[in-house]
């Protein structure tokens, strides 16, 4: 399928409720919506929603990923998933299972040289078209892995969708932390639940046993300070959590009981416990 093929019908999208208000979209077959953000690319947004995805499964919940970056799908790699999707009925998709967690990828359909042109409100109802056109199954939490930035078009997605809450990644580096306050200032103003900050690339720890700053320190921390916002955890630089998003293995899926183990593990909790 190309992007031609993508329903970019509005349909749903200006669905009015009686009350004249515009209705938030369900996604079928899933209980919990948990959208990843980040105002920056390159931040690591897309290896720790796979990582929390894993995280969750391991958690002993039901667990779908959506790959929803259009301009650069990665979780499929990161997961290491090489098959397309299947539809019986030519509209809607089996999501493909990796690692017992459900995937589907908006790479999967729409082609991202296309996607590079379109304008804001082509994206967003490309994503949401693709988005409740999947065969979700008996999904406790569906992670959302957003497009980078802070658009009027992203913001729009986040509030026409039921989302229960968005995460937002950030590095501690000042330029990233601008940024992502940014964003949050929007998502805040547009009344979307943000349970809150994880500081990504926070330190490196050397074979010496040093830990280096090397995005500076604590920005993440002090942002959700100053935001009264929660900081959900920091995760260290880790050789092994970037060569595991290369090969598609992803770091939570074969490491644990370790210092940054245990703290994706302790971040997937709390989420669970701020989207009772
Ligand atoms: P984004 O989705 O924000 O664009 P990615 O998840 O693609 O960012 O991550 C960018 C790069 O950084 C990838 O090569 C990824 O493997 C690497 N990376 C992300 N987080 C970490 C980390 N904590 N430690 C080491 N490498 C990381």
């Amino acid at each position: 399928m190309d992007a031609k093929s993508v329903n970019l019908s509005k349909e749903f999208v200006n669905k009015i409720s009686p009350d004249g208000k515009k209705l938030k979209l369900p996604i079928n077959g899933v209980k919990k919506i948990i959208a990843i953000s980040s105002a920056k690319g390159g931040v690591g947004k897309s290896t720790i929603a796979v990582n929390l995805a894993i995280a969750l499964k391991k958690l002993n919940y039901n667990v779908g990923i959506l790959d929803a970056d259009i301009y650069g799908p990665s979780v499929p790699q990161m997961l290491g998933i090489h098959e397309k999707p299947k539809s019986e009925d030519g509209k809607n998709l089996f999501p493909i299972i990796q690692y017992g967690i459900q995937c589907m990828s908006i790479g999967f359909l729409v082609d991202q040289d296309t996607a590079m042109i379109w304008r804001g409100p082509m994206v967003i109802s490309a994503i949401k078209t693709f988005t409740t056109n999947v065969l979700w199954k008996d999904v406790d939490y569906l992670i959302i892995d957003l497009p980078p930035g802070t658009g009027d078009a992203l913001l729009t997605f986040a509030q026409e969708i039921q989302i229960d809450g968005i995460v937002v990644i950030s590095t501690p580096q000042e330029v990233a932390l601008l940024d992502a306050n940014r964003g949050i200032k929007m998502f805040q103003k547009m009344n979307v639940n943000i349970i809150g900050i994880i500081e990504n690339m926070s330190s490196f720890v050397s074979d010496d046993g040093k830990e280096h700053f090397l995005f500076g320190k604590n920005g993440a921390e002090n942002l959700s300070k100053n935001l009264n916002l929660n900081l959900l955890g920091k995760i260290p630089i880790e050789i092994k959590i970037r060569e595991g998003a290369d090969t598609g293995k992803p770091y939570i899926e074969f490491f644990s009981d370790n210092e940054t183990s245990n703290e994706i593990m302790n971040i997937a909790k709390r989420i669970t416990e701020k989207v009772k």
